[in-house]
């Protein structure tokens, strides 16, 4: 995808959780920048609109630009304390293609290892997260999350085109395991897939439990984020997948392996207890 990058200078840049976040344990979230080229079609993000900090810009040409946040590691410095539990990100994903170019995660790494939280979430689907292996590593008490939401590289293609395929990002967990660092395999959201092959992915490419999530629609979900228009609109393709039974699925091949499945707030909250 074609997109523009630009900057701004922020007056915070740890913002105090509430809902979903503040249900799982987290005090505080980081996001480095507003929109995320990623642009996948489902993103529940660019639904919050104004509550998600957005503006009328980015939810209608979600994916086209972004603006980064240049003082967010000054910012950092300032901001961060020992108690916190801050995850990174809930409005963007902090290696979004625009990073390669932009490398503001190199200097927002560093002022976190420079004065670590109780724990550090990091939450990505993008191979660029190994560039910063090293900074990674200097980080205490840190968790990432990978996003692996299908094992049909032709779903993936339809739902999240401008995402790496299933294979290289299972390489990807791998890469970060062998690297010493507590990788959890994030099947959210769960896109039309055969479950018992994403579970089984999932538990060769990881050691940790195993966290998911369905697409949020709102019939099950009256208010807050939700899924984007473009999303289930693909949804309609695949009426035969049973999202509810592909998640018992998944669960029970994890739970046999002697891990734990879950999905909501609780399960979220697996990753707030320092690794
Ligand atoms: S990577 Fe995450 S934040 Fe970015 S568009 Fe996709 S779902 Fe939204």
């Amino acid at each position: 995808m074609l997109y523009s990058i630009r900057e701004q200078t922020s007056r915070t840049i740890l913002s105090r959780t509430s809902g979903f976040l503040l249900a799982a344990g987290f005090t505080h979230s980081l996001t480095p920048a507003r929109n995320c080229t990623f642009g996948c079609s489902y993103c529940y993000v660019p639904t919050m609109r104004v509550q998600g900090g957005l503006r009328m810009e980015d939810w209608r040409h979600w994916g086209h630009h972004t603006t980064f946040k240049a003082n967010a590691a000054a910012l950092l410095r300032r901001e961060l304390r020992p108690e916190q539990v801050i995850y990174c990100s809930p409005l963007t994903d902090p290696y979004q293609p625009a990073e390669a170019e932009r490398r503001l995660m190199p200097e927002v790494l560093a002022a976190v290892a420079a004065n670590p939280p109780k724990v550090f979430v990091l939450q990505t689907r993008g191979p660029l997260i190994l560039r910063d292996l090293a900074l990674l590593q200097a980080i205490p008490r840190l968790r990432s999350r990978f996003s692996v939401t299908t094992d049909d590289e032709a779903v993936r293609q339809r739902f999240e085109p401008h995402c790496a395929p299933i294979a290289e990002r299972l390489q990807v967990i791998r890469t970060l395991r062998a690297a010493g660092l507590r990788v959890h395999a994030t099947l959210a959201p769960l896109l039309p897939c055969d479950a018992g092959r994403l579970a089984a992915m999932a538990l060769e490419a990881t050691e940790e439990d195993v966290i998911g999530d369905p697409l949020h629609v709102r019939s099950d979900k009256p208010r807050g984020a939700t899924t984007r228009e473009a999303g289930l609109r693909l949804m309609e393709r695949y009426p035969d997948f049973d999202v509810a039974a592909a998640l018992g699925t998944i669960e029970h091949a994890i739970v046999r392996a002697g891990r734990r499945f879950g999905t909501g707030p609780d399960a979220f909250g697996w990753l707030t207890t320092p690794p």
